[in-house]
């Protein structure tokens, strides 16, 4: 197709395409509703809706809601905004268990033609039937296997109606188990359905005790849905031939054929090293936990360790909600799986890769803004009425960014602690007694005169001059903001919640990760003060967009980061979450 060339006109999404090149593409994106999005998603998300944009087709948010037991109203909600904010509008949204009553009349129909049994054996001895532990050992049927198939239906009805408990019995499909050249386990009799213990469904209440499997919702639900391709990521590349054999059995796809029905292809996983991905961790991250220790004697030991982070939208975390507000913008997003490109291959990343795509995104998309992170004041003592001024900035100085502000200039500013020194050695360039700094869009540069400090050593206030003289000397120029008009703002720098760079690596299971913690993974600048201008920002956005749209206020505040406004932010006070550094030596 015309348009440029992009992720899904060329390389393995083409050649997707190219195997079942239909008109009307239809995708789905259908994530479990049991946790918060996390960056890997972003990938599914930009593959199914990107490829079905690209192809003018329609993709499907589709919850797999099959385990009561996990899911939650707040994840549902979460999904779907999360989508929105990249940019994507689902087709339609639906959830599998829309299709809970088709899906059993399935099942019966399975049973009817011989191709799945209910069977009552534990666990270890499915894993028994299944060749034993390593999958090695001899395979076998069990004498369920065998039962006759009104015997299967009846058992099967005895399940919805509750007789069993869980475990007692399961339904599976009768595929390739005592087969012993059929080398690929999911074709071991996977089970097709399970009695649930805790079985009340957020939407169909208490109807179901018996709950199908992934394995068999999946497959059925493209089919229903007529899913043309069904991208997953490719720890489903050995259910491939599960998913073809159900939907054969069942008369909807065609052996060694992808004219009729759905066909599933697999992408490789997206992860960025350095962050904490799973559920489990993440919320032990949130909640804290207790760890039991075992000491050598035998005794126990318990240690709590309190939560780590404000949240799961907490900015240094990696689910979507958490880089939302954190201030990343969602075509940075896109852009990083676009550059990253799109293989059956894994693709592990460097965080300083993402860090280097969301940069290049805001270097060109975002306002500059004055920040003073940890200010002290400047006197200009010879500051005459007549240099009080206002002066035209623009938003970027290379001018690629339309707009401009009014930066107020007069006897008092702030600068950064960093931008001072007592004394200066030859190679410092910034304000020191006796020498001379720019003041950034101011036309002279000023020389400091004197400080004072209070009792603990600290200064508090710096006397200086103009020195129009020093401009010959080509002076460095450093970033001020304004005493009269600043405005008062807390500044939040994040850094990596872990010292090492692979906390998958840690002992999550005994705790030993909270020895590793980064004691200055949130460093808080209370008393950050920025121009006045981010005020007339404020204006133009609205503040606490509810979280589904991309509306934050981002800036990069010249020589020390890039910011946006956080959502829980109001007029008189706002809080300033760090997005990245300016470049990438500086960002650990
Ligand atoms: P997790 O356990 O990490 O939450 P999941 O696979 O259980 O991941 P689902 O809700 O089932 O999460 O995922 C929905 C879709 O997102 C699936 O098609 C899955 O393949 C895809 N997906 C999940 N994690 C990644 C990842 N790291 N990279 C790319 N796609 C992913
Ligand atoms: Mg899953
Ligand atoms: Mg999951």
């Amino acid at each position: 197709s015309a348009g440029p060339v992009s992720v899904f006109s060329e390389g393995w999404l083409k050649r997707v395409y190219e195997e079942k090149p239909v008109k009307n593409v239809r995708s789905r994106f259908p994530p479990e509703p049991n946790g918060f999005l996390h960056i890997g998603h972003a990938k599914a998300i930009a593959v199914n809706f990107g490829f079905a944009k690209h192809h003018n087709g329609v993709c499907f948010l589709r919850y797999d809601d099959t385990n009561p037991e996990k899911e939650e109203e707040k994840y549902f909600t979460s999904i779907l905004d999360i989508i929105r904010w990249l940019g994507f509008e689902p087709y339609k949204i639906t959830y599998s268990s829309d299709n809970f009553d088709r899906l059993y009349e399935l099942a019966e129909e399975l049973i009817q033609k011989d191709k799945a049994y209910v069977c009552h054996c534990s666990r270890e001895e499915v894993n028994r039937q299944r060749g034993g532990p390593d999958n090695r050992g001899a395979r076998y049927g069990c004498d369920h296997r065998k039962r006759p198939i009104e015997e299967s239906i009846t058992e099967f009805r005895a399940m919805r109606d509750g007789k069993y408990q869980a475990g007692e019995a399961y339904l599976r499909m009768k595929q390739s188990l005592t087969d012993p050249k059929e080398g690929n386990p999911q074709m071991w009799d996977l089970p097709a359905y399970r009695v649930v213990k805790e079985n009340h469904h957020h939407r169909t209440g208490d109807k179901w005790k018996i709950y199908p499997t992934y394995d068999f919702t999946h497959c059925i639900c493209d089919a229903m849905e007529d899913i043309s391709h069904s991208m997953c990521t490719t720890e489903f590349q050995q259910s491939r031939i599960s998913y073809d054999w159900l939907l054969e059995q069942l008369d909807i796809k065609v052996p060694k054929s992808e004219e009729k029905g759905p066909m599933q292809r697999e992408f490789g996983r997206l992860s960025v090293n350095g962050t904490i991905l799973s559920k489990r961790r993440i919320l032990m991250l949130v909640e804290g936990t207790t760890i039991e220790k075992k000491n050598e004697d035998g005794t126990v030991e318990k240690k709590s360790i309190p939560p780590v982070v404000r949240g799961w939208d907490d900015p240094r975390l990696f689910t979507l909600v958490a880089l939302r507000r954190r201030g990343i913008p969602a075509q940075a997003l896109l852009n990083f799986v676009e550059e990253l490109g799109v293989t059956d291959a894994l693709t592990e990343i460097q965080s300083s890769r993402l860090e280097s795509s969301i940069r290049k995104h805001l270097e060109r998309t975002v306002p500059r803004q004055m920040l003073v992170l940890d200010p002290v004041k400047v006197i200009i003592e010879d500051f005459a009425a007549e240099d009080d001024q206002e002066i035209t900035v623009p938003y970027d100085p290379k001018g690629g960014i339309p707009g401009e502000r009014k930066v107020k200039f007069s006897k008092e500013v702030y600068i950064d602690r960093t931008d001072f020194r007592e004394v200066a050695d030859a190679d410092y360039r910034r304000l020191s007694p006796n020498k001379a700094v720019g003041l950034l869009n101011v036309a002279f540069p000023i020389r400091a005169t004197s400080f004072e400090k209070d009792e603990n050593g600290k200064i508090t206030e710096i006397k200086a001059v103009k020195a129009p003289e020093a401009l010959a000397e080509k002076p460095a120029y450093i970033q001020w903001v304004d005493v009269t008009t600043a405005v008062p703002v807390t500044a939040r720098q994040y850094n990596s919640l872990f010292k090492t760079e692979s906390p998958n690596t840690l002992d999550w299971k005994t705790g030993g990760w909270a020895d590793d913690l980064n004691p200055n993974s949130e460093i808080v600048f209370e008393n950050a003060v920025i121009e006045r201008g981010l005020k007339s920002l404020l204006k133009e956005h609205t503040l606490n967009p509810n979280g589904s749209s991309d509306d934050l206020i981002r800036f990069q505040a010249v020589r020390t980061a890039y910011f946006c406004v956080d959502v829980d932010s109001t007029e008189d006070n706002i809080v300033l979450n760090q997005i990245v550094s300016l470049r990438e030596d500086k960002a650990k």
